[in-house]
């Protein structure tokens, strides 16, 4: 299958999802965004997918990002999808839309610093690590409001959501309380209405489990291999 074809069938799948009224789904045919996840994939792979409609890209390596944005600039909407190395934040600044990792004051005060000086206001999610999984990065639900009050305090920083990646698991179905959680937190933020904020991204569902991510409320999802095939390392 071609990636135009692979991104068609995805776009009608999202289109099915949501229109399930159920669960967080409170908004049938919302707009769900598609990030396509081109990491490990060429310059030339992402370029048919923007000839394919494609308007948004997530990498989770910065220097992986540079070297593709130097190709292809501005045309197309950049997402960083991976864990940040506060020693990179000036380069991710300099190229990401919307930052979906951060997950420490420390890390907030690195983009802050490095967005004040490209005189930049620089949009980023909290990810959340809800399985309480090791491997993942992303802090506890018990921390969220907290460092979302401190993001909150930053001048050229805007919170604007939450991302979460749900465990893999043998049935797909399982994935469904995270994603329940994972809603509630973003309505919570919502509530709270810090004054600086504009939340309106809940980051979640990948390949694998976006249709069930989107029937409980996701509007922005990861796509990689459905878009792709099967990465290469
Ligand atoms: C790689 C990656 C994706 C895409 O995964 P697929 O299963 O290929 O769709 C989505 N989100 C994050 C954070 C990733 O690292």
């Amino acid at each position: 299958m071609s990636i135009a074809k692979n991104y068609q069938s995805i776009l009608h799948n999202v289109k099915l999802a949501s229109s399930v009224t159920c669960c967080g789904n409170e908004n049938p045919l919302q707009t769900v965004k598609v990030v396509a996840v081109t990491k490990n994939h060429s310059v030339q792979a992402m370029q048919q997918a923007m000839q394919a409609g494609v308007a948004s890209v997530g990498e989770n390596r910065v220097q992986e990002a540079q070297i593709k944005y130097h190709t292809v600039g501005r045309e197309v909407e950049w997402h960083l999808i991976g864990h940040l190395q506060t020693n990179k934040a000036k380069q991710a600044v300099s190229i990401f839309d919307l930052i979906h990792s951060v997950e420490s004051e420390k890390l907030a005060i690195e983009i802050d610093r490095a967005a004040q000086k490209l005189n930049k206001r620089q949009d980023v999610l909290i990810q959340v690590n809800i399985a309480d999984e090791e491997t993942k990065f992303g802090i506890d639900p018990g921390e969220l409001i907290y460092l979302a009050q401190f993001i909150n305090g930053l001048e050229y920083v805007r919170l604007c959501g939450i991302m979460t990646i749900a465990p893999y698991y043998d049935d797909v179905e399982d994935t469904r309380p995270i994603f329940k959680e994972a809603f509630q937190l973003f309505k919570e933020l919502q509530t709270i209405a810090l004054p600086n904020t504009n939340i309106q991204w809940l980051s979640m569902g990948m390949t694998n489990d976006y249709h069930i991510a989107i029937e409980e409320g996701s509007n922005l999802i990861r796509v990689g291999t459905g878009i792709f095939g099967a990465r290469q390392y």
